[in-house]
Protein backbone atom coordinates (compact mmCIF):
# COMPACT_ATOMS: atom_id res chain seq x y z
CA UNK A 1 0.00 0.00 0.00
CA UNK A 2 1.27 3.39 -1.30
CA UNK A 3 -0.17 6.06 1.66
CA UNK A 4 0.40 9.73 0.49
CA UNK A 5 -1.12 12.07 2.70
CA UNK A 6 -1.31 15.84 2.70
CA UNK A 7 1.86 15.67 0.54
CA UNK A 8 3.48 19.54 0.08
CA UNK A 9 6.31 20.12 -2.15
CA UNK A 10 7.54 23.76 -2.36
CA UNK A 11 10.60 25.54 -3.51
CA UNK A 12 11.48 28.40 -1.91
CA UNK A 13 8.06 30.17 -1.64
CA UNK A 14 6.96 28.35 -4.68
CA UNK A 15 4.61 26.00 -4.15
CA UNK A 16 5.37 23.02 -6.87
CA UNK A 17 2.79 20.39 -5.33
CA UNK A 18 -0.01 19.75 -2.60
CA UNK A 19 -1.30 19.14 -0.86
CA UNK A 20 -2.30 15.99 -2.34
CA UNK A 21 -3.90 13.06 -0.66
CA UNK A 22 -4.08 9.69 -1.90
CA UNK A 23 -3.60 5.60 -1.53
CA UNK A 24 -2.58 3.07 -3.88
CA UNK A 25 -3.78 -0.51 -2.82
CA UNK A 26 -2.44 -3.65 -4.39
CA UNK A 27 -5.61 -4.17 -6.07
CA UNK A 28 -4.86 -0.77 -7.90
CA UNK A 29 -2.43 -1.61 -9.72
CA UNK A 30 -1.39 1.19 -12.11
CA UNK A 31 -2.17 4.74 -11.27
CA UNK A 32 -2.22 7.44 -14.19
CA UNK A 33 -1.26 10.93 -13.01
CA UNK A 34 -2.56 13.36 -15.53
CA UNK A 35 -2.69 17.22 -15.01
CA UNK A 36 -1.59 20.13 -17.40
CA UNK A 37 1.67 21.41 -17.82
CA UNK A 38 3.10 22.39 -14.53
CA UNK A 39 0.89 21.12 -11.92
CA UNK A 40 3.65 18.90 -10.17
CA UNK A 41 3.22 15.61 -11.90
CA UNK A 42 7.40 15.33 -12.25
CA UNK A 43 7.71 17.19 -9.00
CA UNK A 44 5.10 13.94 -6.97
CA UNK A 45 6.93 11.37 -9.11
CA UNK A 46 10.93 12.57 -7.73
CA UNK A 47 8.87 13.01 -4.08
CA UNK A 48 7.36 9.27 -4.36
CA UNK A 49 10.99 8.01 -5.71
CA UNK A 50 13.01 9.34 -2.86
CA UNK A 51 14.84 11.50 -5.09
CA UNK A 52 13.55 15.30 -3.42
CA UNK A 53 12.89 15.93 -0.12
CA UNK A 54 9.01 16.73 0.22
CA UNK A 55 7.93 19.90 2.23
CA UNK A 56 4.81 18.46 4.22
CA UNK A 57 3.16 15.89 4.71
CA UNK A 58 3.83 11.88 4.81
CA UNK A 59 4.36 9.17 2.07
CA UNK A 60 4.85 5.45 3.14
CA UNK A 61 5.23 2.26 0.77
CA UNK A 62 3.86 -0.56 2.72
CA UNK A 63 4.01 1.02 6.17
CA UNK A 64 7.87 2.56 6.23
CA UNK A 65 8.08 6.18 5.09
CA UNK A 66 9.73 7.13 1.77
CA UNK A 67 13.10 9.04 2.67
CA UNK A 68 14.93 8.71 0.10
CA UNK A 69 16.22 6.45 -2.85
CA UNK A 70 14.82 2.64 -1.82
CA UNK A 71 16.01 -0.88 -3.64
CA UNK A 72 12.22 -1.77 -4.40
CA UNK A 73 11.31 1.21 -6.25
CA UNK A 74 12.00 2.29 -9.66
CA UNK A 75 11.88 5.11 -11.79
CA UNK A 76 11.83 5.54 -15.35
CA UNK A 77 12.45 8.97 -16.83
CA UNK A 78 11.08 10.63 -19.79
CA UNK A 79 14.56 10.09 -21.17
CA UNK A 80 16.74 7.36 -21.11
CA UNK A 81 19.85 8.90 -19.14
CA UNK A 82 22.03 5.59 -19.99
CA UNK A 83 25.48 6.09 -19.55
CA UNK A 84 26.91 6.40 -23.32
CA UNK A 85 30.62 4.64 -22.81
CA UNK A 86 28.81 1.32 -21.69
CA UNK A 87 27.47 -0.57 -22.78
CA UNK A 88 23.08 -1.75 -23.61
CA UNK A 89 23.77 -4.54 -20.96
CA UNK A 90 26.31 -3.00 -18.63
CA UNK A 91 23.57 -0.19 -18.55
CA UNK A 92 20.39 -2.24 -17.62
CA UNK A 93 22.70 -4.41 -15.08
CA UNK A 94 23.13 -0.97 -13.13
CA UNK A 95 19.71 -1.59 -12.24
CA UNK A 96 20.82 -4.66 -9.71
CA UNK A 97 24.37 -3.82 -9.33
CA UNK A 98 23.68 -4.67 -5.63
CA UNK A 99 23.05 -8.48 -6.64
CA UNK A 100 24.96 -11.34 -6.78
CA UNK A 101 27.14 -11.16 -10.22
CA UNK A 102 25.98 -14.94 -11.00
CA UNK A 103 22.32 -13.88 -11.27
CA UNK A 104 22.66 -10.75 -13.31
CA UNK A 105 23.68 -11.91 -17.12
CA UNK A 106 20.30 -14.23 -16.89
CA UNK A 107 18.31 -11.36 -15.58
CA UNK A 108 19.47 -8.47 -18.15
CA UNK A 109 18.72 -11.24 -20.69
CA UNK A 110 14.98 -11.29 -19.45
CA UNK A 111 14.81 -7.80 -18.95
CA UNK A 112 16.41 -7.10 -22.83
CA UNK A 113 13.89 -9.23 -24.18
CA UNK A 114 10.87 -7.89 -21.94
CA UNK A 115 11.52 -4.87 -24.23
CA UNK A 116 12.09 -6.68 -27.70
CA UNK A 117 15.84 -5.57 -28.05
CA UNK A 118 17.23 -9.69 -27.39
CA UNK A 119 20.01 -8.76 -29.48
CA UNK A 120 21.32 -5.52 -28.45
CA UNK A 121 23.24 -6.34 -25.10
CA UNK A 122 26.75 -5.28 -26.69
CA UNK A 123 25.28 -2.28 -28.60
CA UNK A 124 26.62 1.12 -27.59
CA UNK A 125 23.45 4.28 -26.93
CA UNK A 126 24.60 5.86 -29.38
CA UNK A 127 23.94 2.76 -31.61
CA UNK A 128 20.07 3.29 -30.92
CA UNK A 129 17.43 4.95 -31.73
CA UNK A 130 15.55 7.39 -29.59
CA UNK A 131 13.10 4.95 -29.11
CA UNK A 132 15.20 1.64 -28.64
CA UNK A 133 17.35 3.75 -26.13
CA UNK A 134 14.35 4.52 -23.98
CA UNK A 135 13.62 0.82 -24.21
CA UNK A 136 17.00 0.05 -22.62
CA UNK A 137 15.90 2.53 -19.95
CA UNK A 138 12.80 0.72 -18.74
CA UNK A 139 14.94 -2.51 -19.05
CA UNK A 140 17.00 -1.01 -16.49
CA UNK A 141 13.90 -0.64 -14.02
CA UNK A 142 12.29 -3.57 -14.55
CA UNK A 143 15.37 -5.53 -14.09
CA UNK A 144 14.96 -5.10 -10.30
CA UNK A 145 11.32 -6.53 -10.53
CA UNK A 146 10.44 -3.36 -8.50
CA UNK A 147 7.75 -3.33 -5.39
CA UNK A 148 6.93 -0.14 -6.78
CA UNK A 149 7.41 1.13 -10.45
CA UNK A 150 7.28 5.17 -11.58
CA UNK A 151 7.24 6.19 -14.94
CA UNK A 152 7.50 9.95 -15.97
CA UNK A 153 6.32 9.72 -19.70
CA UNK A 154 7.60 6.58 -20.78
CA UNK A 155 6.19 6.16 -24.20
CA UNK A 156 6.12 9.39 -25.48
CA UNK A 157 9.36 9.44 -27.28
CA UNK A 158 8.44 5.91 -29.42
CA UNK A 159 6.45 4.89 -31.99
CA UNK A 160 2.84 4.55 -31.87
CA UNK A 161 3.07 0.76 -32.86
CA UNK A 162 6.34 0.34 -29.87
CA UNK A 163 4.11 2.35 -27.52
CA UNK A 164 1.21 -0.01 -28.03
CA UNK A 165 3.52 -3.05 -27.35
CA UNK A 166 4.88 -1.50 -24.18
CA UNK A 167 1.81 -0.57 -22.91
CA UNK A 168 0.73 -4.10 -23.33
CA UNK A 169 3.76 -5.43 -21.55
CA UNK A 170 3.21 -3.33 -18.98
CA UNK A 171 -0.45 -4.72 -18.69
CA UNK A 172 1.33 -8.23 -18.35
CA UNK A 173 3.45 -7.32 -15.91
CA UNK A 174 1.39 -5.18 -13.52
CA UNK A 175 0.05 -7.12 -10.52
CA UNK A 176 2.62 -10.10 -10.77
CA UNK A 177 5.98 -9.04 -11.46
CA UNK A 178 5.70 -5.31 -10.71
CA UNK A 179 2.82 -5.00 -8.37
CA UNK A 180 2.33 -1.40 -8.40
CA UNK A 181 3.11 1.31 -11.21
CA UNK A 182 2.47 5.45 -10.92
CA UNK A 183 2.71 6.11 -14.67
CA UNK A 184 2.64 10.18 -15.78
CA UNK A 185 1.10 10.64 -19.22
CA UNK A 186 -0.22 13.21 -21.54
CA UNK A 187 -2.28 11.07 -23.53
CA UNK A 188 -5.50 10.80 -22.37
CA UNK A 189 -5.87 7.42 -24.09
CA UNK A 190 -2.71 5.48 -22.24
CA UNK A 191 -4.00 6.97 -19.41
CA UNK A 192 -7.31 5.10 -19.75
CA UNK A 193 -5.77 2.06 -21.35
CA UNK A 194 -3.36 1.33 -18.45
CA UNK A 195 -5.03 2.97 -15.55
CA UNK A 196 -7.13 1.19 -12.64
CA UNK A 197 -6.97 4.17 -11.05
CA UNK A 198 -6.56 7.58 -11.89
CA UNK A 199 -5.11 11.08 -9.99
CA UNK A 200 -5.67 14.66 -11.08
CA UNK A 201 -3.92 17.21 -10.74
CA UNK A 202 -5.91 20.29 -11.93
CA UNK A 203 -3.70 23.40 -11.31
CA UNK A 204 -2.95 26.10 -10.09
CA UNK A 205 -1.37 24.32 -7.66
CA UNK A 206 -3.24 24.16 -4.15
CA UNK A 207 -6.21 23.96 -6.28
CA UNK A 208 -5.51 20.14 -6.49
CA UNK A 209 -7.94 17.97 -6.69
CA UNK A 210 -6.82 14.41 -5.50
CA UNK A 211 -7.86 10.92 -5.81
CA UNK A 212 -10.77 11.52 -8.62
CA UNK A 213 -11.90 8.17 -9.41
CA UNK A 214 -13.70 7.98 -12.98
CA UNK A 215 -16.28 5.47 -13.55
CA UNK A 216 -17.19 4.31 -17.23
CA UNK A 217 -20.55 3.23 -18.06
CA UNK A 218 -21.14 -0.16 -18.27
CA UNK A 219 -22.26 -1.58 -21.83
P1 LIG B 1 4.64 18.87 -14.45
O1 LIG B 1 5.47 17.63 -14.40
O2 LIG B 1 3.22 18.63 -14.07
O3 LIG B 1 4.74 19.60 -15.75
P2 LIG B 1 6.57 19.81 -12.52
O4 LIG B 1 6.43 18.89 -11.38
O5 LIG B 1 7.72 19.62 -13.43
O6 LIG B 1 5.20 19.88 -13.35
O7 LIG B 1 6.67 21.30 -11.96
C1 LIG B 1 5.66 21.88 -11.11
C2 LIG B 1 6.00 23.33 -10.86
O8 LIG B 1 7.17 23.39 -10.02
C3 LIG B 1 6.33 24.10 -12.11
O9 LIG B 1 5.80 25.39 -11.97
C4 LIG B 1 7.84 24.11 -12.14
O10 LIG B 1 8.31 25.25 -12.79
C5 LIG B 1 8.19 24.12 -10.66
N1 LIG B 1 9.47 23.45 -10.38
C6 LIG B 1 9.79 22.17 -10.67
N2 LIG B 1 11.02 21.86 -10.24
C7 LIG B 1 11.51 22.99 -9.66
C8 LIG B 1 12.76 23.34 -9.05
N3 LIG B 1 13.75 22.45 -8.91
N4 LIG B 1 12.90 24.59 -8.58
C9 LIG B 1 11.89 25.49 -8.71
N5 LIG B 1 10.71 25.23 -9.27
C10 LIG B 1 10.52 24.00 -9.75
P1 LIG C 1 12.12 5.53 -32.54
O1 LIG C 1 10.86 5.63 -31.76
O2 LIG C 1 13.20 6.43 -32.04
O3 LIG C 1 11.92 5.61 -33.99
P2 LIG C 1 12.08 2.62 -32.26
O4 LIG C 1 12.55 1.90 -31.07
O5 LIG C 1 10.64 2.70 -32.45
O6 LIG C 1 12.74 4.07 -32.23
O7 LIG C 1 12.75 1.93 -33.49
C1 LIG C 1 13.12 2.64 -34.65
C2 LIG C 1 13.72 1.67 -35.64
O8 LIG C 1 14.76 0.92 -35.01
C3 LIG C 1 12.75 0.63 -36.14
O9 LIG C 1 11.97 1.06 -37.24
C4 LIG C 1 13.68 -0.50 -36.53
O10 LIG C 1 14.21 -0.30 -37.80
C5 LIG C 1 14.78 -0.40 -35.49
N1 LIG C 1 14.51 -1.35 -34.42
C6 LIG C 1 13.80 -1.11 -33.28
N2 LIG C 1 13.71 -2.20 -32.53
C7 LIG C 1 14.39 -3.17 -33.18
C8 LIG C 1 14.65 -4.55 -32.92
N3 LIG C 1 14.21 -5.17 -31.81
N4 LIG C 1 15.36 -5.22 -33.82
C9 LIG C 1 15.81 -4.63 -34.93
N5 LIG C 1 15.59 -3.34 -35.24
C10 LIG C 1 14.88 -2.62 -34.39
Amino acid sequence: MLEVQSLVKTYGAFRALGPVTFSLGREDRVLGVVGPSGCGKSTLLRVLAGLDPLTGGTVRLDGTPITGARPDVAVVFQEPRLLPWATVRANIELGIWDQPASDRAAAVQAALAQVQLPAFGNALPRQLSGGMAQRVGIARALVRRPRLLLMDEPFAALDPLTRLRMQDHLLEMVGQEVPNVVIITHDIDEALALSDRILVLAGPPGEIRADLKIDLPQP
